[in-house]
C-alpha cells in the first residue's frame, strides 16, 4: 500500500477511490454516507482543508486531520502568455519538490499537461525534464491536484487532460492508472476517458499492460527516429527495446483498444529531418491506422538542437502523407513562457 501512504505516515485520502474511502471510514467507526460527501469535497469541489467540508462534524474533520493527509499543491509561480492566454504553473509538492504543469485554451475546451514524475530517468537528449534525473514518482493525489488547481484558478472545466509534463508516466504506472480512473469517474471531474493522452518513451511491457486495462485513452508513442541506432542516441532508455518490438506493442494497444495510435515526432535539424528519414518513418508506420504529430525540436537551454526550416518541415510532411499516413505539424503554443514540450523542468529557476 506504498502509494497510498501520504508523508508522515497518513493516509492520502485524496489518493483513495470511493469504495477505499467508505471501507476507510468504516475502519474507523463512521457511517458509510460520509464517503460521498468527503469525496464530493476533494474532487469536486477541491476544498483545500479539511475545515471547509462544512457538512462533516467537527469531531470527525478532526479525526481526519490527525490521520489523514488533504493533498494540496501549492502555485509558487504562474506565468500568462501573451500570444496565447497559455497559461504554465510551479507547484510545490509537500515535500519540497517542484514539478510544472501547463493550461492551453482550444475551442473545445481547457486542456491541462500534467507532470507525472518529479523529474525523469528516462535521459532523452533534447529534452529539458531529464537534465537533473529522478527525484521521485507522483502519488495519484499530486496528479489529480495539477488538474484540480489550476481548473480553480482559471474558474473553467478542465475537459482534456494529457500526461505529457515532468516524467514517464508508465515508469509510475500503478499510480497513473489510480489517477486515471479518478479523474475520469462519475462521481469526480468525470472526464471521459476519449479525452486523455498519455505519452510514453516506449515502454514495452507497460504498453501492453496497459492494453489489457482495456481503458479508452489514447496512447501516444515518443518515436523521434525511424531506426533503433539513431532512436538510442536521442533516447538511451530506447536502447532497452528493439523498436520492432516498440511498433509490435502499439499495434496490440490498438487492437485491444480500439485506439488510434499517436506518434510523436520532434524534428531536430541535421538529426532526424532528412528525406530518408521521411521515408523510413514511413515504410516504418505505412498501413497503419494512426496518427503522427510532427514538432519542431523546442529550444532547451541545455541543448543545442535546432528546428528545421518550414520547407524541410513540409516536405517531411508531404513524404509521409504518399505512405498515406495522416501528418499534423504541431506549432508550439506558450513560447514565450517556456511552455512547450521538453522545456518543463523540476527545478525552480
Ligand atoms: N516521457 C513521456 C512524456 C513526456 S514528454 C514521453 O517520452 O513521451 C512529451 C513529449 O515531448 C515527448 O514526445 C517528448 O519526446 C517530447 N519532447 C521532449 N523534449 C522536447 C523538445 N525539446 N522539443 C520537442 N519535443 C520534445
Amino acid at each position: 500500500m506504498e502509494e497510498r501512504t501520504g508523508t508522515a505516515d497518513k493516509m492520502d485520502i485524496k489518493s483513495l477511490n470511493l469504495e477505499q474511502l467508505t471501507e476507510f471510514l468504516e475502519q474507523i467507526g463512521e457511517k458509510k454516507y460520509r464517503a460521498k460527501q468527503i469525496y464530493e469535497w476533494m474532487h469536486v469541489r477541491h476544498v483545500s482543508d479539511f475545515d471547509e467540508m462544512t457538512n462533516i462534524s467537527k469531531e470527525l474533520r478532526a479525526r481526519l486531520k490527525d490521520s489523514c493527509e488533504l493533498t494540496v499543491l501549492r502555485p509558487l509561480k504562474v506565468q500568462i502568455s501573451k500570444q496565447d492566454d497559455t497559461r504554465k504553473y510551479l507547484f510545490a509538492l509537500p515535500d519540497g519538490n517542484s514539478i510544472e504543469s501547463v493550461r492551453m485554451k482550444y475551442r473545445h475546451g481547457n486542456t491541462v499537461c500534467i507532470s507525472s514524475q518529479a523529474g525523469c530517468r528516462m535521459g532523452c537528449t533534447f529534452c529539458a525534464s531529464a537534465v537533473g534525473g529522478l527525484e521521485r514518482s507522483l502519488r495519484p493525489s499530486e496528479m489529480l491536484e495539477q488538474v484540480y488547481r489550476i481548473g480553480t484558478d482559471i474558474g473553467e472545466r478542465i475537459s482534456n487532460v494529457v500526461v505529457m509534463g515532468i516524467g514517464e508516466p508508465l515508469d509510475n504506472y500503478e499510480n497513473l492508472l489510480t489517477f486515471i480512473r479518478l479523474i475520469c469517474d462519475e462521481h469526480g471531474l468525470n472526464i471521459s476517458q476519449r479525452n486523455i493522452t498519455v505519452s510514453t518513451c516506449g515502454i514495452v511491457p507497460k504498453i501492453r499492460a496497459l492494453a489489457d486495462e482495456k481503458l479508452q485513452i489514447t496512447l501516444a508513442l515518443s518515436l523521434h527516429a525511424p531506426v533503433q541506432e539513431k532512436r538510442k542516441e536521442l533516447m538511451p532508455a530506447a536502447g532497452a527495446y528493439e523498436l520492432p518490438d516498440v511498433i509490435k506493442a502499439c499495434d496490440y494497444y490498438f487492437s485491444k483498444t480500439g485506439r488510434r495510435m499517436t506518434y510523436e515526432y520532434s524534428l531536430i535539424s541535421g538529426v532526424n529531418d532528412s528525406p530518408q528519414d521521411a521515408e523510413a518513418l514511413g515504410r516504418l508506420l505505412g498501413g497503419r491506422n494512426c496518427h503522427v504529430n510532427l514538432i519542431p525540436v523546442n529550444p532547451v537551454r541545455e541543448r543545442s538542437f535546432v528546428q528545421p526550416e518550414d520547407g524541410i518541415l513540409t516536405l517531411f510532411k508531404n513524404k509521409l502523407e504518399k505512405y498515406k499516413i495522416n501528418v499534423t505539424i504541431r506549432r508550439a503554443m506558450g513560447r514565450d513562457i517556456d511552455g512547450a514540450c521538453g522545456q518543463l523542468r523540476k527545478n525552480y529557476t
